[in-house]
């Protein structure tokens, strides 16, 4: 039985077992690596599908969103049936893994990554891989690695461009040394803003799949370098970076991003017509019990992963963790006020 196993193995895997970077061995490494994937949307479709392809034993896909037909262009996992039925990314991703590497172990996490959950969602990771979209999320996965010790893979694409650097705590400079600060919003493009290109995404997505191949097989260190990419000029190129003697996560060890905060985060989220409100402390909301109490107010649909609430020109979809995306406004304070009048604190 074993054998038989060992030879489906051998087979389906021959042609990267044949590339000298990986060969048997290698390949036996990667079969026994746990990658957690944090954000799955366009880098993260591109990230995941190579990685179970590739036959990576474990891989935890993290995700907060759903699909929408605007997704569909260039997140290549989702199709329109995700889409139509509003299923949240991780989940979807998931299942359609699955059909593509049934020995696969993928665990599909429905959350917002914030400073109370970020250190055990990375804990026990080999590598860690961006498919975010904003930087907030980075500080937090860059503060929790480093102070973990594990090596993560930044990238970020809008328009033609993106560019991607490894991270290895105590080996290269870390993504505060890189962005000290977050950098200011009118030089922030985000897909929203300046569009995006599926071939950037594949791009950057397969660079970061790439060095994520080279650190779980050990068979080289990373460069340093802070690799930059341009689909339309035909351009790739790569810059040394240098690390920075004052930096508060890889240097003062302070990890700012993991500081404890109270209440609520409420982001609008950039050019979407969205307001997304997330509590540092989950909730635990009984779906079904929340969707009695809504429905004489509004068009009600619950499922178990969350419950689709419309009212006048809003639309709430609801968590059970007590996240709350509302789409129709980008005031924080409608958002607000909707979430108090409707949900409760
Ligand atoms: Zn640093």
């Amino acid at each position: 039985m074993m054998k038989e196993k060992n030879l489906r193995h051998l087979k389906r895997y021959s042609r990267q077992m044949l590339f000298s970077g990986i060969g048997p061995e290698g390949q036996e490494r990667l079969s026994m690596s746990r990658v957690t994937l944090i954000g799955c949307g366009g880098l993260g479709s591109v990230i995941a599908t190579s990685l179970v392809r590739a036959g990576v034993g474990k891989i935890k896909i993290v995700d907060r969103d759903f699909v929408e037909e605007e997704n569909l262009l260039h997140q290549i996992l989702y199709d329109e049936e995700d889409a139509r039925k509003h299923l949240p990314k991780a989940t979807a991703a998931r299942r359609k893994l699955l059909r593509m590497n049934s020995s696969a172990s993928l665990e599909a996490v429905v959350t917002d990554v914030h400073y109370g959950n970020i250190e055990e969602i990375v804990a026990g990771s080999h590598v860690v891989m961006d498919g975010t979209d904003n930087f907030e999320t980075r500080y937090l996965m860059n503060d929790a690695c480093v102070k973990g010790n594990i090596p993560w893979i930044y990238g970020a694409v809008a328009g033609s461009r993106g560019m991607c650097t490894t991270i290895v705590p105590g080996v290269t400079p870390c993504l505060r040394c890189i962005f000290p600060q977050i950098p200011p919003p009118e030089h922030l493009h985000t897909c929203d803003t300046s569009g995006v290109l599926l071939s950037i995404v594949q791009t950057v997505g397969s660079l970061q799949v790439s060095e994520c191949f080279k650190l779980l097989t050990g068979r080289q260190t990373p460069s340093g370098e802070l690799i930059y990419c341009d689909v339309w000029e035909g351009t790739c190129v790569g810059t040394k970076l240098q690390r920075q003697e004052d930096c508060a996560s890889c240097q003062k060890e302070e990890y700012p991003a993991l500081k404890a905060r109270e209440g609520a985060s409420v982001t609008a989220l950039c050019g979407r017509n969205t307001v997304m409100i997330t509590y540092y402390e989950p909730k635990g909301i009984h779906l079904e019990t929340l969707a009695k109490k809504l429905e004489p107010a509004g068009r009600t649909e619950v499922s178990p992963d969350m419950i689709m609430f419309h009212v006048d020109t809003y639309h709430l979809v609801i968590f059970p963790d007590g996240r709350v995306i509302v789409k129709g406004t980008e005031d924080p304070n409608v958002a607000r006020a909707l979430y108090s009048k409707y949900i409760g604190n």
